[in-house]
């Protein structure tokens, strides 16, 4: 079974402001490697093989507000990815209020090869929808993303880092664009967790184009979130999240699924075919 993480923050670390690395280290025993694969490609897919992962979505987005992330994110994760364009599927973003010239920034991180958009609302500080408010450059990104057949991955629930705006994580706001670009594929980043799970396991029966992510939902709470998980498992993609604050270790959030009370071919499904 070849594993699919598509969720991981391989990102700069020297672009983060200093507030958002403090989060990010606080309780982490294993800073060092992560300093270590954010900046070598290949120490990092030795951590993959050794945890038993075939193929890791890096998820990058500009955020300069809150985390300190410039478009130059896309440059980094581009090239990142290059050692191992089967194995390593790069995630970049546009953020729909800073781009001067959104056709044009669409047109280069296409051009980069960046094969998922992440929208993050709570960071990015704007609605998934405010293209119904004004944000014209949104509409623009969602469209572009569903003429290319790229995914968009939406962050659904709280965050904690600090400046993060949490009324912009709840799910429900996507249910407009999964009616307004009806073939663009969208990922909910985790369910909506811990306050939203209700509203994303409704936007997921009602919108065929609307996929869950799991990363971020430490696996001993996923079915006290989703007890029909094993209904929607064809629209779920197995994440981790890693190195997010509450993910420790990737090889333990992924024993720690394999631990669930789900039949095999549902766990088969979330960790290795929806993706
Ligand atoms: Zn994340």
């Amino acid at each position: 079974m070849k594993i699919t993480d598509c969720h991981v923050h391989i990102q700069p670390v020297e672009m983060f402001k200093t507030a958002a690395l403090e989060a990010m280290k606080r309780k982490r025993a294993n800073y060092e490697q992560v300093i270590e694969f954010c900046r070598s490609p290949k120490k990092f897919l030795q951590h993959l093989d050794a945890v038993g992962v075939e193929r890791a979505v890096l998820i990058n987005y500009v955020a300069p507000e809150v985390m300190g992330f410039t478009p130059a994110v896309n440059d980094f994760v581009a090239n990142y990815c290059k050692e191992s364009p089967q194995r390593l599927i790069p995630c970049g973003s546009i953020h729909p209020r800073h781009t001067q010239n959104v056709l044009a920034d669409i047109e280069r991180i296409l051009r980069l090869g960046i094969r998922m958009i992440k929208i993050h609302p709570p960071h990015q500080l704007l609605y998934p929808n405010d293209y119904v408010n004004e944000v014209k450059e949104l509409e623009i990104i969602y469209r572009a993303a569903e003429a290319n057949g790229i995914p968009v991955m939406v962050h659904t629930g709280t965050s904690i880092f600090p400046g993060a705006r949490n009324k912009y994580g709840d799910p429900m706001f996507v249910d407009d664009v999964a009616v307004d670009f009806p073939k663009l594929k969208i990922l909910l980043a985790h369910g909506g967790r811990p306050l939203w799970m209700e509203n994303a396991f409704f936007l997921l029966r009602r919108h065929s184009n609307v996929f869950l992510d799991i990363s971020g939902i430490p696996p001993r709470n996923l079915l006290k979130y989703f007890p029909r998980l094993e209904e929607i498992a064809n629209k779920t993609l197995f994440g981790t999240d890693w190195p997010g604050p509450s993910v420790p270790d990737m090889k333990q959030n992924l024993d720690e699924f394999r631990g669930l009370a789900l039949a095999p071919q549902v766990q088969e499904q979330i960790l290795s075919k929806t993706a």
